[in-house]
Order: structure tokens, then C-alpha cells, then sequence
């Protein structure tokens, strides 16, 4: 293993941003110690520009202290001093689904209807981030969170409420230059390293997944057991379904019943470590090892087996047919931002969205019929006779407000500590919302050079605590255009979740040890990860470590997708009883929003939760 001198660990990138935007305000007198030391780690500078900001960001330092101290430790907040704004409705969280559901209720109450978001982290957008990078000079942008939309699953609401913001997804897939986490022009490859695997090694040509199982002389590259590598052999070359003795329906409900793993292990014949090299490769796409998830589930996404399963070959999943902006769903949320509060983004429209300026100043002016107040975090919603009062905590302080409405469109899980008086079934329900944990560390490196001489633009890395990476060369639409072959920094992507100990077992176990560990690592944790692959991967071909790499963000996302049920951990709820359904009652002058209220992690989900909740609120 390389020293941290080896890996430039001490190379000036950027870095903590956040520390270095805390500003030195005074805290209010009234505040437990406890309150105080989560109010100092929540003072911002309001005039920062978030997208810039590079380190540990997603949920950020600062960003969850105060949920925590109510959920975790059972702790809770004085009562702010005063209620001394007043509103029509208060939004908690201003992801795209509470930024939708401010739009759906002045649609519904109009124009004149006074709104206030509270979000508790230092942007907007929810997992909808926007990573900017200037280190190399020109802009470069990535994803810092939610990737793209899935339009062809999209409602008549969803349809007419992207209409109504100006997106004409026809138009951005039109646009789309570049099949991100694959171009054409290179090939799939895993990245063996040493530390796993004894030896540090890159196999191109295979990939294990959809795009394609592997031929013999590929397997014998791969530095596993003898046994393992004859193993996948006959796996990958299989043609005959070990369940002809079985009908459709008894192959289906078995694949639903058993593991992947186990079915590797079982009917596909693999070895321990030969299986193992399948366990993240949904790690990004599922949030959740292999593990968790049962062989239909995973047959279903293409992955290999599908022969002995009796399944016809899949079809190629990376020709999906992708719509995206530059950074990712951001833009959404931006145009959302610029619809609600004009003055923040003058002139924003779908075309120009990624481009536009956005001044933080001006999401939160006393005068503006909608507000956004970031790093405000919501620790109390009380539902009373004339409306709601949320008391939330902010700079140090327990501020309050009331309104006539309110929307949660925050998890599920915090739920019930906000409002403690919901009925212990819904608040039950709630919590049987766990998200699943997630990753996306862009790294901005100075060129593609050394990428360019291995002939790879994207690689699994089985061993590794992001197991999936890829350049992320720019999308060039909202206006954003950028030379894809030209020879400057790019933006790599490092995705996945976190792998959870072998002894957490149930899914929800497998989850929320995920989430610990990944709160518990910091930004050096992920920075001299990200370097040791990039060393061992592409040092050999001139990469060097403590020049090269530009600037590190890690987004980290411990609620990532809102729970949606699995074979092997969930029953076939009745309708209506499902949880999530149970979940999202009203509550008086509070109804529930977010993507945890369909259980469903998408942001056409975020949307139509959105349009329900305000329907529901009382006249
Ligand atoms: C890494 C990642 C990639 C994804 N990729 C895709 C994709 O490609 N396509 C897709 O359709 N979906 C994707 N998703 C799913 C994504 O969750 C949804 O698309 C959508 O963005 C969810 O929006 P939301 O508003 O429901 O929730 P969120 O985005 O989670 O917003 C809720 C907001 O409420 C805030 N909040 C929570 N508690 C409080 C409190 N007490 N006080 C104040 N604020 C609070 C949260 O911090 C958050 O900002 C992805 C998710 C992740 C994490």
C-alpha cells in the first residue's frame, strides 16, 4: 500500500469547503449546548455559490446534525421564542418534490399565495446536485446526485408539469451527444486491485454485465482461483435453462425467491470468489449489494444468467434512451428554483438552464411571494386548529413560523420525530422507509490521456469502495456546449453505495449499516480512496497522482432512493396497505410529499407525490 505522501495526499486541491464557508455570527442565548453546536455547524455565508463547492458535500457537514440529535439520541428543541412569520404554506425540504409542490399550490391557491421552503442543506435541489468545477480553467459540469430522467415512465402530470417549465425532452435527447458512463469508442473493462485481489490488474473487454458476458481468454486474466475462472467459464458460455422441468410461472416465483449470489452459486455453478466479483455491480443502480436483491430482479435488469434461467437474451440496456442535462437533474430543480423565484435567475429558461447565474442572494427575500431557506433544518411541524406552526433550526437559532398549509417533502423517516403527534400507524409506516445509501464522488483530473492509452473510458472495479467509474465528458444540453474530444479536465465519476459488514443480514440491516459507515468516513477516507484507483489504475501510464488530479467532491448521499419493496424482504401488500400508502394520510393542515411516498425512487415520483399532496391539503 502507498503512503499518503505517495498518493499527493497533501496536493492542493480545494479543499472543506464548507469549514471555510462558516461564518463567525452570534448564537441565539437561548440554545441547549447541543442545539448550539449544531447551529455553529449550520452558519453559512449567504452569498456562497454552493454548485462550487468542492470536499465532502451531498448530505454535508452542517446538513444533518440536528435530525440526528432529534431521531438518533432522542434529543429536542426548545420552543423558538416566536412564531413571526406568517405563511400560507410552508414547505419542509426543497427537493424537486417540495419544489413542486410550491408550484402546484399557487397553481391551485394562486399567484398571491405566500410560500416558504426550508431545506436544510446548503442548496437546493435535494439529490438533485449540481457539482461545477473552474479548476482547469473552463467549466466543466457533473452530476451530483440524480443522473437523468426517466421520461418514458412519465404520467400525463409529470408530462404537462415538465411542459409547463419548458422541457421538451424530444429536444434534449436530440441534443445528447454522449452516452454517459459509456462512449462507443472504448471498451468495458474491470479494474483488479492489488489489495483485493494480490495483484493490480486491468482486464479490458469484460464487463460481467449487461453489455456482455465473457470469452475464455478474458476469464483466464482475471486473478482469481483456477477453480473460479473454470467456473465462469462455463457460466458465461451456459445456453441450456436448468428449470425446464418447470413452468414459466414456478421459474419466476423461485428467481424471486433465492439470491442472486445463491443463484450463481447454485445454478450457475460459480465458486465463492468467482461470484463475488458480481456482488456491486448495481451497486449504483440499486443502492444495495447483490445480495439483497433476488435473481429476477437482477435477470430483469440483463444482467448474466438469463439463459440458464430460461430467459431470452437481454436487450442492450445502455441504448436506453437517455435525457439529461449537464448536471444532472439539477437543472430541474434550477428551472424549478427560476419558475418559483424569477428574481434568483432572470431570463432562465430549459434552453439556457444550465448556463444561467443563480444568486443565492435572492432566494430568500423578505419581499418575494416565494422564499427558499437553506440550511434550515425543520425540527418540529405541530398541526393546530388555524394551521400549522414548524419550528426549524437555523444560524445557531430555534426560529418559528406558521402557515395555513404544509407539505413534508422530506423522508419519510424523519417524519414522525417532526411531528409527534401523527398516529402511531402512520408513524410507524414512516419509518419503514430506509433509503438506500449512496455515492458519487466526481473527481476532475487534468485529461484523459492516460484513460485514452488503456483504451477505456469506464470501469468496474469489484474490489473497491466505489465499484463503478466513468468520465463524465459533458452533455451538451440547457445550453451548455463542450467539445467532447477536446483535451482538457474531465470529470470522473465514482458511483456506487457503501458495502455493508457480512453480518448484516436483512436488507434493512444491509442499509443502515451502509449509511454508518459511510457517515463515519470522512473526506480524506474518500479522497485517499479515489486516489489509491486512480494510481494503481492509471500510474503505470503517467498518471501522476499529486498533479493530475484538480479537485475532489464527494456527494454522499445516506438517504439516497426512497425504499421500494424487493422480493426476497417484502410481502404482496393489499392495496392501500402498503406502507407507503398507510404513510402518506394527510395529517390536518400537513400532507406528505417527496419520492418515499410512492416508494419509488424517481423524480417523476417526487412530482406526482407533489401534485397529490397539495390536492389533499384542506380548502
Ligand atoms: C445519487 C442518486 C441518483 C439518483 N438518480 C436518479 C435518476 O437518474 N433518475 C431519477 O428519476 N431519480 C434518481 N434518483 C432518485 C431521486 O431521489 C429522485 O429523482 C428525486 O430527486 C427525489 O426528490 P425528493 O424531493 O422526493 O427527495 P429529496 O431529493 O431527498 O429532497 C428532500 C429534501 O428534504 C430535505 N429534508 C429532509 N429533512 C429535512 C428537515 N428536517 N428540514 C428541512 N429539510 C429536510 C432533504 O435534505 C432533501 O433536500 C437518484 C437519487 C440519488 C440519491
Amino acid at each position: 500500500m502507498k503512503s499518503d505522501d505517495q498518493l499527493g495526499m497533501g496536493a492542493s486541491i480545494t479543499r472543506r469547503d464548507f469549514v471555510q464557508g462558516v461564518a463567525a455570527a452570534t448564537v441565539g442565548l437561548s440554545l441547549s449546548p447541543m442545539a448550539r453546536a449544531v447551529g455553529e455547524a449550520s452558519k453559512v455565508v449567504a452569498a456562497e455559490y454552493p454548485p462550487t463547492k468542492t470536499g465532502l458535500r451531498g448530505s454535508h457537514p452542517g446538513s444533518f446534525e440536528a435530525a440526528h440529535a432529534i431521531a438518533r439520541e432522542g434529543r429536542s428543541f426548545p420552543a423558538p421564542a416566536h412564531f413571526n412569520e406568517h405563511y400560507d404554506l410552508v414547505v419542509v425540504g426543497a427537493g424537486i418534490s417540495g419544489l413542486a409542490a410550491a408550484y402546484y399550490y399557487r397553481e391551485r391557491f394562486g399567484a398571491d399565495a405566500r410560500v416558504l421552503l426550508l431545506e436544510n442543506h446548503d442548496d437546493f435541489g435535494g439529490h438533485a446536485r449540481r457539482n461545477e468545477f473552474h479548476q482547469g480553467g473552463q467549466m466543466r459540469l457533473s452530476m451530483g446526485g440524480v443522473h437523468n430522467l426517466e421520461w418514458w415512465q412519465f404520467s400525463p402530470t409529470v408530462k404537462a408539469f415538465l411542459d409547463g417549465h419548458g422541457v421538451d425532452v424530444k429536444g434534449m435527447r436530440d441534443n445528447m451527444q454522449f452516452a454517459y458512463g459509456r462512449t462507443a469508442t472504448h471498451k468495458s473493462a474491470m479494474w483488479f486491485d492489488e489489495e483485493t485481489y494480490g495483484v493490480d490488474r486491468l482486464v479490458t473487454d469484460l464487463a460481467l454485465d449487461v453489455s456482455g458476458v465473457a470469452g475464455d481468454d478474458t476469464i483466464d486474466q482475471i486473478p482469481i482461483s483456477e477453480a473460479g475462472r473454470a467456473s465462469l467459464k462455463a457460466f458465461c458460455s451456459a445456453t441450456e435453462s436448468v428449470f425446464a422441468d418447470k413452468s414459466e410461472e414456478e421459474t419466476e416465483r423461485y428467481l424471486r425467491s433465492i439470491s442472486y449470489p445463491d443463484f450463481l452459486r447454485k445454478h450457475g455453478g460459480l465458486t465463492d470468489d468467482a461470484a463475488q466479483l458480481f456482488d456491486k455491480l448495481l451497486h449504483g443502480g440499486w443502492g444495495v449489494e447483490m445480495r439483497a436483491l433476488s435473481a429476477m430482479e437482477v435477470l430483469e435488469d440483463g444482467l448474466p444468467g438469463r439463459p440458464l434461467a430460461g430467459l431470452p437474451p437481454a436487450e442492450g440496456r445502455w441504448d436506453y434512451p437517455v435525457a439529461m442535462w449537464p448536471d444532472g437533474n439539477a437543472s430541474l430543480a434550477r428551472l424549478q428554483v427560476a419558475r418559483l423565484i424569477p428574481e434568483v435567475a432572470p431570463g432562465t429558461t430549459a434552453d439556457n438552464v444550465a448556463l444561467s447565474k443563480f444568486d443565492y442572494t435572492a432566494l430568500d427575500r423578505p419581499d418575494a411571494q416565494v422564499r427558499l431557506r437553506l440550511n434550515s433544518t425543520v425540527v418540529n411541524a405541530t398541526d393546530t386548529e388555524d394551521g400549522v406552526q414548524v419550528s426549524y433550526v437555523s444560524e445557531g437559532e430555534v426560529r418559528g413560523v406558521t402557515a395555513k398549509h404544509c407539505v413534508m417533502a422530506c423522508y419519510h423517516s424523519i417524519i414522525p420525530h417532526l411531528c409527534p403527534a401523527l398516529p402511531p400507524t402512520q408513524a410507524e409506516a414512516m419509518k419503514y422507509q430506509v433509503k438506500h445509501p449512496l455515492v458519487l464522488t466526481n473527481v476532475l483530473i487534468r485529461n484523459t490521456s492516460a484513460l485514452d492509452k488503456l483504451g477505456i473510458d469506464g470501469l468496474r472495479c469489484p474490489g473497491r469502495l466505489h465499484a463503478h467509474l466513468f468520465t463524465f465528458r459533458g452533455i451538451n444540453t440547457g445550453g451548455f456546449e463542450h467539445d467532447l474530444t477536446d483535451d482538457g479536465p474531465v470529470p470522473v465519476v465514482f458511483w456506487g453505495s457503501i458495502s455493508p459488514p457480512k453480518d448484516a443480514v436483512t436488507v434493512k440491516e444491509q442499509l443502515r449499516a451502509s449509511r454508518a459507515i459511510m457517515l463515519g468516513l470522512d473526506f480524506e477516507d474518500y479522497e485517499r480512496e479515489v486516489r489509491t484507483v486512480l494510481d494503481g489504475l492509471l500510474g503505470p501510464v503517467g498518471f501522476d497522482v499529486e498533479k493530475d488530479i484538480l479537485a475532489i467532491t464527494v456527494n454522499r448521499w445516506p438517504h439516497g432512493y426512497a425504499y421500494d419493496y424487493l422480493d426476497l424482504w417484502d410481502p404482496d401488500w393489499a392495496e392501500a396497505e402498503a406502507p407507503h400508502e398507510v404513510a402518506r394520510q394527510p395529517f390536518g393542515n400537513i400532507t406528505i410529499a417527496n419520492a418515499d411516498a410512492a416508494a419509488d425512487a424517481y423524480t417523476h415520483a417526487a412530482i406526482d407525490e407533489a401534485y397529490r399532496a397539495v390536492q389533499e391539503l384542506p380548502g
